[in-house]
């Protein structure tokens, strides 16, 4: 008898970056390096501030591991930042030969984190969720859900539904926030869904919000295939 489960293979950061890119969604620069000698020589190319983040197959949530750093702002913290990225996720339990590498990449400063989603529903296809990032979704899930494919008005409409839409507003002195980036993103990652059907879920979380007319950027990125 045929089961019903579904065989799926969760894209690392990297890999589900690889994917993105194909669609022309913004990114902020980065590189994969093995070895402390190529991610110091990485960073170099880079500018800083810059982020340092672990790859390994047995992480998905990369900072409950100690696998994020942040605000590195000289090539010796990048170095220091190599260690503890080994060191943090060694004390998790996780060995040295599960840890694939670390990516380095550009540090991206914003008004506003947002997440953007997908998750393919048996009946009604692509879903798409755009929510307000950090304790948002996870204290109040602020999030608004689109059934694809969406039009940009459909899209600014979820994006004014959130109840956090104030804070990408200019809220109380905040800076104004790139909404239309957001609803462009929005729109790729929506055809992207519609046009691969092994897409199974997308996590692009967060998408950094710059101050209007500067962009969106996803610095983080999940894509889950069905195989
Ligand atoms: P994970 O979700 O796997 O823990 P992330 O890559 O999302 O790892 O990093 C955790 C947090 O670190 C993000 O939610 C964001 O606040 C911050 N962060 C990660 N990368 C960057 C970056 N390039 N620029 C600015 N902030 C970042
Ligand atoms: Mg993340």
């Amino acid at each position: 008898m045929e089961t019903a489960e579904m065989q799926t293979i969760i894209l690392n950061e990297i890999e589900s970056r690889q994917l993105l890119e194909d669609q022309n969604i913004n990114l902020n620069k980065y590189a994969f390096t093995r070895t402390k000698e190529e991610a110091v020589n990485q960073a170099r190319t880079m500018q800083f501030p810059l982020v340092m983040k672990v790859v390994s197959p047995v992480i998905v949530h990369k900072s409950d591991f100690g696998g994020v750093q942040v605000g590195l702002k000289t090539v010796e913290e990048v170095e220091q930042a190599y260690d503890r990225i080994y060191e943090n996720a060694a004390r998790k339990g996780v060995l040295r030969n599960e840890i694939e590498g670390v990516v380095v990449q550009e540090m991206i400063e914003g008004v506003q984190e947002i997440l953007v989603g997908i998750k393919r529903d048996p009946i009604f296809g692509p879903v798409l969720v755009i929510g307000i990032g950090g304790i948002f979704v996870e204290l109040f899930k602020d999030v608004q859900l689109g059934i694809c494919p969406l039009t940009e008005e459909d899209v600014s409409k979820m994006i004014e539904g959130l109840k956090g839409f104030p804070l990408l507003n200019g809220f109380r002195g905040r800076k104004q926030a790139d909404v239309n980036a957001l609803i462009s993103l929005s729109q790729k990652v929506s055809a992207m869904a519609m046009e691969n059907e092994q897409i199974v879920e997308m996590d692009l979380n967060p998408v950094i919000l710059k101050e209007n007319g500067y962009g969106a950027v996803a610095v983080d990125a999940r894509i889950v295939l069905k195989q």
